[in-house]
């Protein structure tokens, strides 16, 4: 095979290999920061909870100060309803100390209530607390993952580089230029040749340009994609009847041989 060809074919490979991991170097901070999002949704389901513990405690301080000062107003009552001078007092005075009863037992109802969901509230901040716990874990799991991937797709990519430099420096100018140049425009510049078409743009070749392509001694461009093509002779369909083209070759390289190995039979026997 041509070496330029090789080299070509070889850089591709380089090529796309690099373009995948520094691809991949690119999405693995996005990936943290999305783990990240996700632990700070459980830390705000942990602070939502304790809040709503904290809001019920203020609830039932606020419901006892209630009812301290309503039973004040009950003594007080109690006490002005042994210095009443008529009926009608005193009823309005026990009236007054009925309502703030109702008060205290509406109240006291209140408390309670509080009390019931408070347990759920402690149940729904220890799950929280739970969550989060083995989210914290799994997320700096994925971050070490996340940094260790990272420093080994950097390596990688600085042995791909230099692997690269060396086969570029190897390559024609031309020919390289013009590697560049569909790689550029198409993410790809090498392309096998089958069954007399190009395997990237399904565009059929002239018969001179496949034969030529065949022998793999130089570098063929597509004519309408433009990118370089090769020969893979492992990849040709082979018709199941004749099996004609292989023998031929075969036996084009043995006369090549035969050829070399004749120039000495010239000495004529005595
Ligand atoms: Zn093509």
């Amino acid at each position: 095979m041509n070496a330029d060809l090789e080299r070509l074919i070889e850089l591709e490979k380089v090529d796309r290999e690099a373009a995948r991991l520094t691809e991949e170097v690119a999405t693995l901070p996005k990936r943290v920061a999305a783990i990240e999002a996700k632990l700070a949704e459980h830390k705000a389901a942990v602070e939502k909870a304790k809040a709503q513990i904290k809001s019920n405690e203020a609830g039932r301080r606020q419901l006892e100060t209630d009812i301290k000062g309503f039973q004040e107003k009950i003594a007080k009552y109690r006490s002005q309803s042994s210095s009443v001078k008529t009926n009608d007092e005193y009823r309005a005075l026990m009236h007054e100390v009925e309502f703030a009863e109702k008060q205290i037992s509406g109240c006291e109802d209140k408390i309670l209530e509080l009390m019931i969901s408070l347990e759920n509230e402690e149940k729904a901040l220890k799950r929280a607390e739970a969550e989060l716990k083995t989210e914290a874990a799994d997320v700096e799991k994925e971050k070490a993952e996340a940094h260790v991937r990272t420093a080994e797709d950097e390596k990688l990519l600085a042995g791909l580089k230099e692997k690269r430099a060396g086969l570029r420096s190897g390559v024609e100018d031309s020919a390289l230029a013009h590697y560049d140049r569909v790689i550029r425009q198409r993410k790809s510049a090498i392309s096998e040749a089958r069954e007399q078409k190009c395997m990237a743009c399904f565009v059929m070749l002239r018969p001179q340009t496949w034969q030529e392509l065949r022998t793999n001694e130089h570098i063929v461009t597509c004519s309408s994609c433009g990118r370089i093509l090769y020969f893979d002779p492992a990849s040709e369909v082979q018709p199941p009847e004749s099996g004609k083209e292989t023998p031929k070759k075969k036996a084009r390289a043995r006369t090549a041989d035969a050829e070399v190995e004749t120039e000495p039979e010239t000495t004529p026997a005595p």
